[in-house]
């Protein structure tokens, strides 16, 4: 049995970062309609793992994990995204290489398999995950690798902190704040509000070269990544009809009248 050594206080944080298309570029689909265009388009990491990698360095800046590493499921080019995470603070990182597309064919739950996977085999205390992959929108990953694991989850956090042998964290929920604590090992996902993360800074990006990154190829897991649902086309949203300028507030209110929005 692989035992979690919160006792001993050596706690591994593992945060999961996803590389997507850049949140600023606007993506077109490609010419098979199965995806987006990938080629030569500027990608970045994940917003929301930003915000796990910020997470797990500031824990162990706080004195409470003694590791973080870093974990990425992707095309070789995911090293880039770790490099960033390594820079951002994280000791070492794991990258489990594929070429399967990242926003169709390599499903949530086969990506939640292989993340369990790698808990289990660092016998990690903590894993953070970002709330959402803002490529394909699935958000469920975290949910599913706690499934997995069978250790609780604290989703769309917005606070976070160990209190004794366990976990208390803040959601924003509709109306206010649910506050909720639970023993670790556990997984939380990351929302907006939990932090702002830190940029790597020259020197950082410098020192995180020499940091190591293991990769082992996915087909060498005896992982079932089989899809679980098949992508049947993906279509540009409808075009916006021309917006149109009015004089003042007067005329903004007879427009609006005759659109019969008023
Ligand atoms: P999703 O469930 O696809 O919306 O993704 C939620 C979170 O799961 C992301 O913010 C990442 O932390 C993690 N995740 C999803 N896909 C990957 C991947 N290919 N590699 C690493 N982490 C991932």
């Amino acid at each position: 049995i692989k035992l979690f050594r919160w006792q001993n206080i050596i706690m591994k944080v593992l945060c999961a970062v996803k590389r997507v298309v850049d949140y600023a570029v606007k993506p077109r689909v490609a010419p098979d309609g199965l995806g987006v265009l990938l080629k030569n388009i500027k990608m970045s990491m994940n917003p929301f793992c930003e915000i796990a990698v910020e997470q797990a360095v500031q824990l162990k800046e706080a004195g409470v994990a003694d590791e973080v590493i870093a974990v990425s499921v992707g095309p070789k080019q995911a090293q880039e995204t770790l490099r960033t995470a390594l820079a951002m603070g994280a000791d070492r990182a794991i990258h489990i290489q594929t070429d399967m597309r990242p926003d169709s064919d390599l499903q949530p739950l086969a990506v939640a398999k292989i993340l369990a996977h790698v808990a289990e085999e660092e016998e990690a205390g903590l894993f953070v995950l970002g709330k959402q992959a803002i490529d394909d929108d699935s958000n469920q990953t975290g949910q599913m690798v706690a499934g997995l694991l069978d250790w609780p989850q604290a989703t769309f956090l917005c606070d976070f902190k160990i209190e004794g042998e366990g976990f208390v964290a803040e959601r924003e929920v509709d109306g206010g704040i649910q506050r909720i604590s639970g023993p670790l090992p556990c997984v939380i996902t990351t929302d907006l509000r939990l932090n702002e993360p830190r940029y790597a800074t020259l020197p950082n990006i410098m020192k995180a070269k020499k940091k190591k990154i293991a990769t082992k190829k996915l087909k060498d897991l005896d992982i079932d990544i089989t899809s679980r649902h098949e992508v049947l086309d993906v279509s540009e949203p409808a075009e916006r009809s021309a917006g149109i300028m009015v004089e003042d507030v007067d005329d903004l209110m007879v427009k609006l009248k005759e659109a019969g929005a008023l």
